[in-house]
């Protein structure tokens, strides 16, 4: 398993007809007001990816029971779903534009999934925390894909097959959530702690061998998902993800850092190139 420096991504993004797909673990909503290393790095992704025509976001902050909802909003209101957080945080705003008609057109894709249209949804923080970062200018129209917690692992994977298609058309798919995101053992300063790394270890170098069915196998997983995960929300994005990979991309780490003692930031891309 590698972690490439920013400049070596930059080299490997050639212009492709096909769109990358990219998963990033957010973390803490004070990044988005911290100049951090992973605000940072968000930063010079957003620079380094081929421009899409529209982002899809899969955010582990919109979570449905029983069916799939696609934000068919002109303009999605920027969601402040966090408490206790500095007022700077409750000010920031991502106007990005909504792109209506492709999201209709994921609801069709997606109608074997349940999925509906939806448009009181807009972008959640595990959406423009990292948007922000990605494309500060909040020019290219965004919608999310909630995630349906009633369905399990390999369902996520399979809504993440069908959506692949989509890098064809030039849209970005994002998974915003955490390879590793355990709240109740987080603590400031905190060491990593041994079953986060060990999650963390598992997840990367099952998701190099391409190995997507033990990643989505909660029985076989055990007690270590249980750890790593005790609700599974921020870890179904990273799924969609892999699913939407293909056996031809090539695949890219980066901020592998586990933060807060039990919260991976690792993020990671597949291209295909
Ligand atoms: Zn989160």
């Amino acid at each position: 398993m590698k972690t490439h420096s920013l400049q070596d991504l930059r080299d490997r993004f050639a212009p492709s007809d096909r769109m990358p797909v990219v998963f990033l673990g957010h973390g803490s909503p004070m990044n988005v007001i911290e100049d951090n290393p992973y605000s940072r790095a968000w930063f010079d992704l957003g620079a380094s990816l081929p421009r899409p025509k529209a982002i899809l976001v899969v955010s582990a902050h919109w979570m449905t029971q029983g069916t799939t909802l696609v934000n068919v909003s002109e303009m999605p209101r920027t969601i402040h779903d966090f408490y206790g957080f500095p007022q700077a945080l409750f000010e920031q705003q991502y106007p990005a534009p909504g792109e209506p008609d492709l999201a209709r057109d994921v609801v069709t894709m997606l109608k074997s999934h349940r999925a509906q249209e939806d448009d009181h949804w807009g972008l959640d923080h595990g959406a423009w925390a990292v948007l922000k970062y990605l494309y500060p200018d909040a020019d290219l129209p965004v919608f999310q894909v909630s995630i349906d917690m009633g369905r399990g692992l390999a369902h996520q994977l399979e809504i993440g097959r069908t959506l692949s298609e989509l890098r064809d058309r030039g849209i970005l798919i994002l998974g915003s959530g955490n390879v590793v995101h355990n709240l109740r053992a987080m603590r400031r300063g905190g060491e990593p702690l041994d079953f986060a790394l060990e999650f963390d270890t598992l997840f990367a170098d099952r998701l190099a061998d391409r190995d997507f069915a033990k990643l989505s196998d909660a029985q076989g997983l055990g007690a270590l998902l249980t750890a790593a995960h005790p609700t599974v929300d921020h870890y179904l994005p990273a799924l969609t993800v892999a699913g939407a990979s293909d056996a031809r991309d090539n695949l890219t780490f980066m901020t592998d850092a586990i933060d807060l003692g039990s919260v991976s930031m690792r993020s990671f891309i597949f291209h295909a190139n």
